[in-house]
């Protein structure tokens, strides 16, 4: 198919389209993609948009659970290609790439000269671009904000076509909006962040086991000055006096000269994750091994082993490398397969700290009253960030991960709407990298109003004529 040609207008020629998929299989766009390698074709595409109408949607990794990076009615914009890294000064940790290099990129590159991304998702397969729209947050939010605190500066090209440099002085309020932008208000093209200074290729990790949500809560306010990195994971089919119980991942980094084996353990022959499980079974068979378990009882069980190990292995200490404790995600391959032929969603929730552990506990006991319990919960700190769209708190989140299969399907949507009204009572927010289900009655309730109105005049003056949207921006925003 070729694009109608404007007068002066780039022409674009666009392939079949292609099925581009949520990260949770869950929903799916049939659409043309383009996968431009240079700035230039970028913005030649913005123009040819432009001038033709066409809705294009930005993608990175694909790694959002839900339609943040599909389009229904429109092409999509693939940015993996656009991935060089620019320029890396080995002494200040300042690394410039390109929006479509991955966390990947930056920690092979950064950790042999002692150099670690400051924040990192579960998983290393986000882009730059990806990571910065959503504005993402690691095990360490608490301590040291989302990613967005880190970047130096970035390049972006506006939806209309300008090509601007923001930093939190120049262009201050699109540094501050694109960021967290969620895509909507234009693409970065070239991003300058400052990687953290480590002492070791390992850090010290304490297993905790907590027997419910009292222990939990407990545990993180009195450890979190002491702590790089939390995160909490929660047997959601404990009920009782059990419920909330679960294992914390306390994590520190060695200091200058703690370390003997500096800076040879941070080879990256010494970081990648095993590819094999007791050296026998290959990694990658793991989600056939794992798929038995993928029923309700097993994965109670699953849950239940799991708490039964952690109570063995409580206050143990290990020495762990970087990347095997940021990516446990990773350690499984394809760990999502699990849910074939079904597929998965996750809701996230930020909830205030006042009324975190209530909220949660009415979480917990909703889903098991329903009867549809989540597979996986992980629990995270945070603190607020000076974003326009931020989704974090000074507080906590618990992210949750359900199985959606045909005939559970309807009466998993009403379980998260009850959810919705636990989460906006307890004043938290949601968050539109894990998003499938959120109305936009729902976000214009937790969003401030005022953060709100901005971005939909800033959206009005980079976008005017609307040509970057999402299947998430069009059920969020603009469906009743
Ligand atoms: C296993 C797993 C674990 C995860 N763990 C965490 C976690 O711990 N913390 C966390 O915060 N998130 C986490 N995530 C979510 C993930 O970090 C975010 O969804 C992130 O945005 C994905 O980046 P991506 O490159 O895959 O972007 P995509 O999912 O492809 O797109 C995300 C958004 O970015 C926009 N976008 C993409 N590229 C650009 C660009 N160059 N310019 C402008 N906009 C662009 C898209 O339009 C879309 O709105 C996890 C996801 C998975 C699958």
């Amino acid at each position: 198919m070729v694009s109608k040609k404007a007068k002066n207008t780039p022409s674009i020629k666009l392939g079949k389209p292609e099925k581009v998929e949520a990260w949770g299989m869950n929903t799916f766009s049939l659409s043309p993609v383009l996968r431009p390698e240079s700035e230039e074709e970028i913005k030649e595409i913005f123009e040819w948009a432009n001038a033709t109408g066409t809705k294009i949607a930005l993608r990175g990794g694909g790694c959002s659970y839900g339609d943040a990076a599909t389009n229904k009615e429109g092409i999509v914009l693939d940015l993996t290609e656009f991935n060089q890294i620019l320029d890396f000064n080995e002494k200040t940790g300042v690394m410039t790439v390109q929006s479509g290099a991955r966390i990947k990129d930056l920690w092979e590159l950064g950790i042999e000269n002692g150099f670690w991304p400051p924040v990192v998702s579960g998983t290393m397969m986000p882009t730059l671009g990806g990571a910065l729209s959503m504005n993402i947050h690691g095990k360490n939010n608490f301590q040291v904000g989302t990613i967005g605190e880190h970047i130096k500066e970035f390049t972006f090209l506006t939806a209309a076509g300008k090509i601007l440099t923001c930093s939190p002085k120049t262009n201050s309020d699109l540094f501050y909006s694109a960021i967290s932008g969620f895509g909507m208000l234009g693409c970065f093209l070239t991003v300058q962040i400052k990687m953290k200074k480590i002492y070791s290729g390992k850090m010290k990790v304490d297993p905790v086991y907590v027997r419910n949500f009292d222990e939990l809560f407990d545990y993180f306010e009195a450890n979190y000055k002491t702590s790089d990195y939390l995160v909490g994971w929660i047997d959601a089919f404990a009920s009782g006096k059990s419920l909330g119980r679960g294992q914390i991942h306390k994590a520190t980094n060695l200091k200058e000269g703690e370390d003997p084996e500096f800076p040879g353990n941070c080879l990256l022959e010494r970081q990648h994750l095993p590819s094999h499980l007791f050296w026998v079974i290959p990694k990658k068979w793991m989600w056939i091994l794992m798929r038995p378990f993928s029923f309700s009882l097993g994965m109670r069980l699953v849950n239940f082993a799991k708490c039964i190990a952690s109570i063995l292995v409580n206050h143990k200490s290990y020495y762990q490398g970087h990347a095997e404790y940021a990516f446990l995600l990773d350690y499984v391959p394809n760990w999502k397969y699990i849910y074939k032929p079904g597929s998965m969603i996750q809701y996230q929730v930020f909830i205030p700290k006042e009324t975190a552990k209530e909220a949660m506990k009415e979480l917990f006991t909703i889903c098991q009253e329903k009867g549809i319990v989540n597979y996986l919960s992980v629990f995270k700190k945070h603190k607020p960030d000076p974003f326009l769209l931020t989704h974090a708190v000074d507080g906590f989140s618990m992210a949750m991960d359900f199985p959606v299969t045909k005939s559970n399907k309807e009466k998993l949507w009403e379980l998260c709407y009850a959810m919705d009204e636990i989460v906006l009572k307890a004043k938290g927010r949601f968050y539109f990298a894990k998003d499938s289900t959120l109305r936009k009655r729902v976000m214009e309730s937790y969003f401030p109003k005022a953060n709100l109105k901005k971005f939909l005049s800033l959206k009005k003056k980079y976008d005017p004529k609307g040509i970057l949207q999402t299947d998430l921006y069009n059920r969020v925003f603009l469906q009743d």
